[in-house]
This record gives C-alpha cells, sequence and structure tokens, in this order.
C-alpha cells in the first residue's frame, strides 16, 4: 500500500514529530498498516540529519510497523527506493539486513544500532493486543477496523502527550478517539494531528518501575552474559560482569564450533516459532557487528542442510514445505535428489536453510565483549555465591562475605549454576552432559555447508571438524570417552548412510560440556518471581506474578545458546530500559522465569 499521508502532510508530520521527540532519550513511533517505507525512510532521514547536525534526537529510536486488519499481503517487502526522496542513502542500508517475510516479530537493527525497526509480519488478528510497547507518535496508515476495543487498547499503549496522525481519509475516527481522550493539536493541517491528553487520571494496567540508573551486575561470561553486556551497553549502561573462570566462555560457551540454524514444523509451535524470531535476530545482531568478516574468523554464514533422521520426518517435513511455503531465502525443502545433486551422494531429504552456519562460541563471546569497549568491567575470577537486597541496590557476595560488586540490577547469566543463589532456588532447570568429537577434517567428507540432523557437522576449524553431539541425560562425568566419540560417528553415519570410510578415532580429539536445560526445554528470559511472596498470595495472572525488584535471568539455552542470547538478551535489555519488547506478549510468556512457578502455585491453590 503506498501511503496515504499525501507528499505535504509527510513533511508537516515529520516536522511535527522532529520537534516532539527533541524532549525524548528514547523515542517509540507505532505506525498501523503498512505502507511503501517512505514514513520510517523520512523520519529516518530527518533523525540523522538532525544528529549529524549536533541539535538534540532521541538517542534510541523505536520504529514499529504493525500491519493493519484488512492487510492480506505480509506487510513488509523491502521498501522500493524508487520515487521516494533518500538523500542520506539509507535504503542501501536497510537492504542488506531486510527480512525474509516470515510470520512473527522481526527486529531490525539500523543506523549503527541507534534505529530498532519492530516489523510484525502475519499477525493482524492479534497485532495490537500482542504488543508490548509504549509509543510517542502513532500513524494510523490504516483507517479500517477500528472499534471500542482496538481504540481501548491503542490507549493502553500510548502515554500522556503521545501524537497521533490520522490520513485525511480516516477523520471519521477522530470523534470516537477524542471519546478516549485524544485531543486535537490546533493549526494542523496534515489530515488530523491529536494529542493524548485524557481528562482523567490513567493508571497503567501494570506499572513500569525502571531502575533508577543504568547499572548492572551480570553474573557468567558466557554466550548469555556476554551477550546481555552488548545489548546492554548499546544503551549506555555500564555493566560488572562477575566471572568464577580467568577468561569468557570456559564451560558450555566453550565449544571450538557450533551450529546456528531455526527449526520448522508444521503446526509452527511455540518453540518453532520461538526459535525463528531468535534465529533472525541473532542475524540481524551478528551482521550489525560484522561478525562474519572472514579476518574475524568468527564464523561462517555457509548453510545448513537439515538431513530427515527417517521416512517419517522426511514426510513431515515435505508436508510443512508445502504449506507454508517460506521465502528461499529463509528455508527451502530439498527432495533426496537435490541433496545428492549438492552433497554428491544419496543422503534422504532434507530443510536448507541458506542464512545459517556455524560460529566459534568462545570468539563470539570475545566479540562482544569487544563491542562493549570500557563499559563493562571485566571481574574475573571472581566466585558469587549470594545475593542481597540493601537499599535498592543489590550486593553480590563471595564465599567469604566479601561484596563483589552492587548496582540496582543483577542478570543471572550463569546456568545451571543459577541455582545455588537462594533468589533463583526453585527454578526447574538441569544439566544434561554433551560431548563434541573433534576430528581432523581429512577424516571426513568435504561438504560446502554444515550438516544437521540427529547430530551435526560444522566446518572446519584448524583443521578439525566439529561432529556431535552426545545427549547424555543423568551423566556428570567430564571426561572424554570412547563411546561418546562412537555414538557420534554412528549418527554421521545416519546422516550419511553412503559414506563408509573408517575414521581413525584414536585421532580424534573432543570437548565435554554441559548443556542447561528446563523443564519445558523453553529459556528462561526475564525477571524471577518471588517465590515467598507467591505463595501467600491469591489467584494471580502471569504478569501479576510478585516478582524480586531489578533480578532478572538469561538462563536455560539448552542445545542453542548462539541463536538463543542474542534474543534474550534483546528482552532483558528492553524490558530493564522500558523499551517496545522484541516479541508479542504470548511468546513473552512462554519465556517467562516465573511460568513454572505460578503453576505450581495455582496447583497449589
Ligand atoms: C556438547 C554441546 C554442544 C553444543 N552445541 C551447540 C550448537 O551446535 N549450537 C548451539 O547454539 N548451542 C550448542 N550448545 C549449547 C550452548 O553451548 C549453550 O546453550 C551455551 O553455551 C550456554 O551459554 P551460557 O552462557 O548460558 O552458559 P555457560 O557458557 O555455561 O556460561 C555460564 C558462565 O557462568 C559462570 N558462572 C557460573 N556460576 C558462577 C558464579 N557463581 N560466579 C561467577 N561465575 C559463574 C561459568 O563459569 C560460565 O562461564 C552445545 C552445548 C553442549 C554442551
Amino acid at each position: 500500500m503506498l501511503n496515504p499521508f499525501s507528499g505535504r502532510d509527510d513533511v508537516e508530520i515529520c516536522t511535527a514529530v522532529q520537534s516532539h521527540w527533541r524532549h525524548h532519550a528514547l523515542y517509540t513511533v507505532l505506525q498501523y498498516g503498512a505502507d511503501d517505507g517512505s514514513m520510517l525512510l523520512q523520519l529516518w532521514t530527518r533523525w540523522q540529519q538532525q544528529r549529524d547536525a549536533g541539535e538534540p534526537v532521541p538517542q534510541r529510536l523505536h520504529y514499529i510497523l504493525l500491519p493493519g486488519p484488512t492487510e492480506q499481503d505480509p506487510p513488509l517487502a523491502a521498501p522500493r527506493a524508487t520515487g521516494i526522496e533518500d538523500p542520506l542513502g539509507l535504503v542501501a542500508q536497510w537492504l542488506p539486513v531486510w527480512p525474509a517475510a516470515t510470520p512473527g516479530y522481526h527486529r531490525l537493527l539500523l543506523a549503527q544500532d541507534r534505529i530498532a525497526l519492530t516489523l510484525i509480519v502475519g499477525e493482524q488478528a492479534q497485532a495490537l493486543t500482542q504488543l508490548e510497547a509504549r509509543a510517542d507518535c502513532v500513524l494510523l496508515q490504516a483507517a479500517q477496523g477500528w472499534q471500542a476495543p482496538q481504540i481501548k487498547r491503542l490507549c493502553q499503549l500510548v502515554r500522556t502527550d503521545t501524537l497521533l496522525f490520522l490520513p485525511t481519509p480516516a477523520t471519521a475516527l477522530a470523534g470516537p478517539l477524542q471519546q478516549a481522550g485524544f485531543a486535537p493539536v490546533a493549526g494542523n493541517t496534515a489530515g488530523l494531528a491529536m494529542r493524548y491528553a485524557p481528562r482523567w487520571r490513567v493508571t497503567p494496567a501494570v506499572p513500569t518501575v525502571l531502575p533508577v540508573s543504568r547499572e548492572a551486575i551480570v553474573i557468567g561470561a558466557g554466550l548469555a552474559g556476554t551477550t546481555l553486556c552488548q545489548r546492554l551497553v548499546a544503551r549506555s549502561w555500564r555493566v560488572t560482569l562477575i566471572e568464577r573462570h580467568g577468561a569468557p566462555a570456559q564451560e558450555a560457551s566453550g565449544n571450538l564450533a557450533g551450529v546456528y540454524m531455526p527449526s520448522i514444523s508444521r503446526d509452527d509451535n511455540p518453540t518453532a516459532r520461538l526459535t525463528r524470531a531468535a534465529f533472525l535476530f541473532a542475524r540481524q545482531l551478528w551482521m550489525q557487528l560484522d561478525i562474519f568478516a572472514p579476518e574475524r574468523q568468527i564464523g561462517k554464514a555457509c548453510g545448513v542442510l537439515q538431513l530427515a533422521r527417517g521416512p517419517q520426518q522426511a514426510e513431515a517435513f515435505a508436508d510443512a514445505a508445502r504449506f507454508w511455503r517460506y521465502p528461499p531465502a529463509f528455508a527451502q525443502w530439498w527432495s533426496e535428489s537435490e541433496v545428492s545433486d549438492r552433497l554428491q551422494m544419496a543422503a534422504g531429504s532434507g530443510w536448507w536453510f541458506p542464512q545459517a552456519g556455524w560460529v566459534r562460541p568462545a570468539r563470539l563471546c570475545e566479540a562482544m565483549l569487544e563491542a562493549c569497549g570500557d563499559a563493562v568491567q571485566r571481574r574475573f575470577h571472581q566466585h558469587a555465591v549470594h545475593l542481597r537486597r540493601v537499599a535498592q541496590q543489590w550486593q553480590v557476595v563471595d564465599a567469604h562475605g566479601a561484596v563483589l560488586a552492587q548496582a540496582p540490577v543483577v542478570v543471572l547469566a550463569n546456568s545451571a549454576a543459577a541455582l545455588q543463589f537462594e533468589q533463583a532456588a526453585g527454578l526447574p532447570l538441569q544439566q544434561i552432559r554433551g560431548q563434541v568429537s573433534h576430528v581432523p577434517a581429512e577424516q571426513l567428507p568435504v561438504l560446502p555447508m554444515a550438516l544437521c540432523g540427529d547430530g551435526y557437522l560444522t566446518g572446519a576449524v584448524d583443521g578439525l571438524v566439529s561432529m556431535g553431539a552426545s545427549y547424555d541425560l543423568g551423566d556428570e562425568d567430564t571426561s572424554l570417552r570412547l563411546d561418546s566419540h562412537l555414538g557420534n560417528l554412528g549418527k554421521l553415519r545416519q546422516m550419511l548412510p553412503q559414506w563408509q570410510k573408517q575414521p581413525d578415532l584414536a585421532s580424534w580429539q573432543g570437548r565435554v560440556g554441559f548443556r542447561c536445560v528446563s523443564t519445558d526445554r523453553l529459556p528462561l528470559v526475564g525477571a524471577l518471581p518471588d517465590m515467598a511472596v507467591l505463595a501467600v498470595t491469591g489467584e494471580v495472572q502471569l504478569r501479576d506474578v510478585p516478582r524480586h525488584p531489578s533480578l532478572h535471568a538469561v538462563l536455560g539455552f539448552a542445545s542453542r545458546g548462539l541463536i538463543w542470547s542474542p534474543l534474550a538478551a534483546e528482552i532483558v535489555a528492553s524490558q530493564l530500559t522500558g523499551e517496545p519488547l522484541p516479541l508479542g506478549r504470548d511468546a513473552l510468556a512462554l519465556l517467562d522465569p516465573a511460568r513454572f512457578a505460578l503453576k505450581a502455585h495455582r496447583r497449589a491453590g
């Protein structure tokens, strides 16, 4: 759809927004109804020009693009540059990161991570109810579908003084909006401009209490902790990072290489939806940080081929491919003959994910910390044992009672070791052993991509291919074992049955690590519940569960730490800074650390 505001209206709207945002450090524009990208482009151009001229602009600009209720097509297509003035060449910045139109939330990081664009695809019916954000400016491009419940919901998504613009054809909406608390702005001629100025006191459904200062302690320097540091520092936080080892990524995140990819299911179940969102956001962040620059040797976006584990799964894959028809840039289903053409051997059918690949997690952790500069104070060789709250601050204390650090916010990113803290002791996390085999590349088939199926196979790092991984429940053995190597070899043979070579197992090396897995296999991301207060609380909804103040978690990444860590960090950093969240309400509920406690509370009640 073209922009329903005419060219002259656009100019007037942009000028009004420009003078409105100068008083905001954080500014959120909510555009309801897709257009050709011109409003975003014009506002971004103004923001950039003002910034370059040293004028006051928001440090962070969020732009949320919601589909209108009657829009059938995915609302996003890479914006057409034609016909839109682009004096700064900004379209060239967003085209490379513009995502394939898969359903769900997409968060794009633009302008060196100062502009966050959130695109919501294919969720027309629930888009407004799912959104977790507060807008400073609303552009109502789509005028249809605004009944009383939608207007009521819109009022929950704005603040006092939020600007709202209606295109001329939609001015019939002015009356209902006025009744809901919006007042026309005098002297405006661009469609209709209104300001949210209710004459009654507005109580937010859930009051947001933001920390008193942007200082946090993060415990754990693996993928979870280091990525969180990066997302906080991008928002001008100062972080103290506490790690019991002398360097980052010494535990699960210390593997030589791991695979990153989405997962697909015919019913697009919560795990599939969430891993897709996590995969797409990880890619965005890594592109922003130039992680795949060849000289950095952090990883390779060489594509991953996920081979079906047997005829039943092959049929399920084909069925999902027929049903979903994903954009080829995101996922393609390859038949047996296509796979054998690519691999030069028969190996069944499977999913081809061209944007997936493999990464060296320890290098990625270092890159995240490097991007933080001196905004992160590294406190290594320090073992946190207790957390205590003193005068609106958290103190992190060691086994001798010494205070290691103090700040208003603490985030636990220390995997299953979080259970040692009294405040997290009830979380249903367990450790699951895994052994990766490091195999000399010349012993394995040379493949142009990473493989995944029963096991996985990465590209070679220093001549060694990572092949994994065993999944040993209830096994605490930290030593490398032949049976685990044999298990990994079995998985490779299962993926590539025609590959008959006998490798020299005596030359194999490897690494043992422990995944941190929750009972529902999904991570724990967000504020920790206060179990003692919950125990004496009556019936509550998830969002009303009492929480420890400013104590958050990024835990339980299981076998997908590479893709989970960026999205989890973005969620927590957005929550702590009062920014729009990168997922909808229901998806966030699936990751909420309080979900288990609430279930238990309801059972007990
Ligand atoms: C064998 C194996 C293969 C895997 N393969 C893949 C793969 O291919 N792709 C993928 O995406 N994921 C893979 N994973 C999963 C991935 O490695 C993890 O999800 C990820 O590393 C978890 O990161 P984390 O930061 O949560 O935990 P960790 O990396 O374990 O970091 C936690 C940190 O907290 C520190 N810490 C703990 N307690 C304290 C304390 N009290 N005080 C101070 N510091 C503390 C620890 O020392 C540690 O450094 C694999 C995991 C294993 C075990």
